[in-house]
């Protein structure tokens, strides 16, 4: 059976690029008789608050979007990526690394799709481990794990190319998990079988595939939708003025409306589907 998964973190309210993600992620799994599940990704402690989830609730509620189950959240699945983040340990695929973000930003050369690429400083060196983040050491990772390949529904066919994001962290320095870790154990944990999410998370597939390649995770499909984006080609955020999600329902106007009229791409003025997105890192994990 198909399932699919949105996957929202809680630190800010639902936008529009928001709703139409959910209302994606549900009609297709709704479209071919499957299941459609809400993760709510709360690991950052820092930037994460719990009114946000409740606001989420409503607001999907609202627009109509049913999901099955109980809602999954992260933040209790530490033991997990814990365990997870052991296994590599043990295949000796990771590294401690204690290099400070101005230290990586100064060291790299390379930009790559979630920012300066880790210069390798720690790689080899003896750190000590106690409050160091764990760095996957992507040359032997990708060694270890052979060619591997990956479908996206609507790109087709991809050569899994995971180099270009360097040694990403796997295991913060203030917690057990990382997105990609999270991300990919969860998808497995949960029988998510279409990974629905925007075109800007497209790379980060890469790294994943080869995640559960080392894992032994079984491999979903993925479906990476376009962005709704302004008039000036920027991707909608929180921070721009538009109502948010929660401000139209509590204006009064008709969430199932607006539902459908993300389904239809009749957007508000100003705002359009953008294919054309180059893939951008949004999860600053170190
Ligand atoms: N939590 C991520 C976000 O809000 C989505 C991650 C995913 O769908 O894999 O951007």
């Amino acid at each position: 059976m198909i399932r699919t998964r949105f996957a929202p973190s809680p630190n800010g309210s639902l936008h529009l690029g928001h709703a139409y993600a959910a209302v994606v992620a549900h009609d297709l799994a709704r479209a071919r008789g499957g299941q459609f599940l809400l993760r709510i990704e709360d690991i950052d402690g820092a930037r994460s608050r719990p009114e946000f989830v409740e606001e989420f609730f409503r607001d999907l509620e609202w627009l109509g979007l049913a999901w099955g189950g109980e809602p999954v959240f992260q933040s209790r699945r530490l033991a997990a990526y814990a365990e997870g983040g052991e296994r590599l340990k043990a295949m000796g695929l990771l590294y401690p690394c204690r290099c400070t973000r101005a230290e990586i930003a100064v060291a790299a050369a390379d930009s790559g799709p979630d920012g300066p690429v880790y210069p390798g400083t720690c790689r080899g060196r003896n750190v000590d481990p106690e409050g160091a983040a764990w760095r996957l050491d992507m040359a032997r990772a990708i060694v270890a794990a052979g060619p591997l390949e990956w479908t996206d529904e609507l790109a087709g066919p991809q050569a899994a190319d995971p180099a270009r994001f360097g040694d990403v962290v796997l295991l913060r320095k203030d917690l057990p998990a990382s997105y990609h870790l999270a991300a990919t154990l969860d998808d497995a944990a949960d029988g998510i079988t279409l990974v629905t999410r925007g075109a800007d998370l497209f790379a980060v597939s890469h790294v994943h595939r080869l995640l559960q390649a080392l894992l032994g995770l079984p491999v979903p499909v993925w479906h990476h939708h376009a962005l709704l984006v302004e008039a000036d080609g920027t991707k909608l955020a929180k921070r721009r003025g538009s109502p948010s999600i929660a401000d139209r329902r509590r204006a009064g106007e008709d969430g199932r409306a607006l539902a459908d009229a993300l389904r239809a791409h009749r957007f508000p003025a100003g705002i359009s589907l953008s294919g054309n997105w180059t893939a951008m890192g949004l999860h600053g994990e170190t």
